[in-house]
């Protein structure tokens, strides 16, 4: 083995790597370049190399631990976003045979056939009843 891949060897161990916050920020960094190529603005310039600087300081971080706590918050935000575009996505899809409504007690979201008039539910999570219209 050569001495160089010996030292990359060496200076890559125990590095933290790529994860999805990184591949967020790639595809940030690439808009901001993209943009700043039609902009010319010095703003959009400092705030490229923020992003480049902070990619690739996770990147080569041996804080795994933090790293890994930073990425599971991205992810949780992400998921949050996700969840309600899809809740949004299934109302739409759904609005001829089923209505939502919110348990009163622990606002979780529920889906009930669309039968008019008064109706007794009881929620499955708290175990709540409640009253609604549709
Ligand atoms: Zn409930």
């Amino acid at each position: 083995m050569s001495r160089f891949k010996q030292a990359m060897i060496r200076f890559f161990a125990g590095r933290y790597g790529v994860d999805s916050l990184y591949r967020f920020c790639f595809v940030l960094w690439l808009i901001l370049a993209a943009t700043n190529m039609f902009v010319g603005s010095k703003i959009l310039y400092v705030l490229e190399l923020l992003v480049m600087f902070w990619m690739f300081f996770r990147c080569f971080s041996k804080n795994i631990v933090k790293r890994s706590a930073e990425n599971q918050k991205y992810l949780a935000i992400v998921g949050k976003i996700k969840d309600f575009f899809r809740l949004k996505r299934n109302k739409w899809r759904d609005r001829k045979t089923h209505s939502y409504r919110k348990c009163p007690s622990c606002h979780a979201t529920l889906r009930f056939p669309k039968v008019k008039g008064e109706h007794d539910a009881t929620c499955p999570r708290c175990k709540n009843p409640f009253h609604f219209k549709i």
